[in-house]
């Protein structure tokens, strides 16, 4: 049986061409179908497809970092607050204004955070250093007295300070976040090439399924997979391609693996229906029109997982049981669509933790759900209950997978482990 990692390996092999596809499609220019060029409002959570270089200075031009008064420094060399130095008021400068007017020695305007430094000026007064009022609507002043020194440039944010023209800022391949667009519209970038998403169809398997809003009825039990996959595929950046509940019957399985095809999924995940009982036929069936590169792996919970070819499109068969599912998805899948997205990736936060109790394990590479907490500073884990792969609530209230390595059978208590928090 094929450990973990050799497992992650062979799948992520069947991902390489197509990364390099990519790549090759942005050197040799656009490609409408391996890009997009999207209204910035649109990027969020996109991987960018270009270099996006800067072609104003930010900021565009040196301005008041606060509400003062912007003066010859060299003024109000010795003031204190029993020798202010007095100066005469000749301009009142809001932010979104520009002034003419040059401030010579013994001259200040009164001036707002972000409003352009008048010329002459060489800094900024805050108003709590002089004798002026802080109301809102108060008219500027004839006159201005400052209780203390200002050095020049004090108070100035120059032009360029932050970002020159011709600087990259952001590098193809950027997972676009909140930040990347408020400075992409502040350097007036209001399109922007970026990747289209990897394209995921998803289903579920098996004859006992019925969708969330039907009445429950003896046997049935309704698809929890449907949602938590679609949630962690659309969260990786995946555009879901939802196909519903195949029964178990080859045709049925055909008929959503056909679909998920012609809607030119990039790769296509479905769950049960892959271990060994009598009516698993989903392994079958993907073989009829492609092949298995396995069907087993050796990891805890989640063992029946099948990785192949389905008419050439890269296919997950993840185990039925709903914890076993999302471990699989985030043990396998993720890793393949970070690939396929060429950007960094967007997994959980790995950590290193201490076991507050012992625990047992069988050998197999083993993900445990664990509550993780801070204590004296130092990160503790402890189990949350029954750890049955059809125990979905455990894992609801885990804040972390707790990763115990092949061929460990024990931990002491204070062992430390690796932990994936959720
Ligand atoms: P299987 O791999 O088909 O043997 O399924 C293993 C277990 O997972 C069975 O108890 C199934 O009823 C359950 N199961 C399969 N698919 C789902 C699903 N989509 N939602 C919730 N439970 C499921
Ligand atoms: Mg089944």
């Amino acid at each position: 049986m094929l450990t973990v990692s050799e497992a992650q390996q062979r799948i992520l092999s069947h991902f390489e061409p197509a990364v390099s596809h990519r790549r090759a499609a942005v050197a040799r220019g656009t490609n409408g179908v391996e890009l997009q060029t999207l209204s910035l409002d649109q990027t969020a959570g996109r991987v960018l497809a270009e270099d996006i270089c800067a072609t104003i200075d930010l900021p565009p031009f040196d301005n008041s970092s606060m509400d003062g008064f912007a003066l010859h420094a060299a003024d109000t060399r010795g003031s204190n607050s029993s020798n202010p130095v007095t100066l005469s008021v000749v301009a009142d400068i809001p932010a979104g204004n520009l002034s003419n007017i040059v401030i010579s020695p013994g001259q200040a305007a009164r001036i707002m955070t972000g409003a352009p430094i008048p010329a002459g000026a060489d800094a900024v007064v805050t108003v709590e250093v002089t004798d002026q009022s802080r109301e809102p609507g108060a008219p500027a002043p004839e006159a201005v007295s400052v209780y203390q020194p200002v050095q020049p440039g004090e108070n100035i944010r120059h032009r360029g300070d932050d970002i020159y023209a011709g600087s990259i800022v952001l590098a193809r391949g950027r997972r676009l976040c909140a930040q990347d667009l408020g400075l992409l519209a502040m350097l007036g970038v209001s399109k922007l090439q970026v990747y289209r998403s990897p394209r995921l169809a998803i289903f579920s398997n098996g004859d006992e399924l019925i969708p969330v809003e039907a009445p429950l009825i003896p046997g049935k039990i309704r698809d929890a997979n449907s949602y938590t996959l679609s949630i962690l595929a659309a969260q990786a950046g995946a555009e879901v391609i939802p196909l519903g509940i195949a029964a178990d019957e080859c045709a049925a399985i055909h008929k959503l693996l056909d679909l998920a095809v012609e809607a030119q999924a990039d790769l296509i995940v479905s769950s049960a229906g892959v271990s060994v009982g009598a009516y698993d036929f989903v392994k079958q069936v993907v073989e009829e029109q492609g092949h298995l590169e396995f069907w087993k792996v050796n990891m805890r919970p989640g063992k029946p997982l099948a990785f192949g070819l389905y008419r050439g499109i890269p296919f997950f068969g993840l185990p039925g049981n709903p914890v076993s599912a999302f471990i699989g998805f985030e043990v396998f899948v993720r890793p393949a669509l970070e690939r396929l997205s060429g950007a960094a990736p967007l997994s959980f936060t790995r950590r290193r933790a201490r076991l507050a109790e012992a625990i047992d394990s069988d050998g197999r590479e083993s993900y445990l759900r664990a509550v993780v907490t801070e204590e004296n500073g130092a990160l503790l884990a402890r189990l949350t209950g029954h750890q049955g792969s059809g125990n979905l609530l455990s894992l609801v209230q885990a804040n972390a997978l707790l990763i115990v390595p092949s061929g460990v059978k024990s931990l002491p208590a204070s062992a430390e482990v690796e932990i994936w928090m959720l």
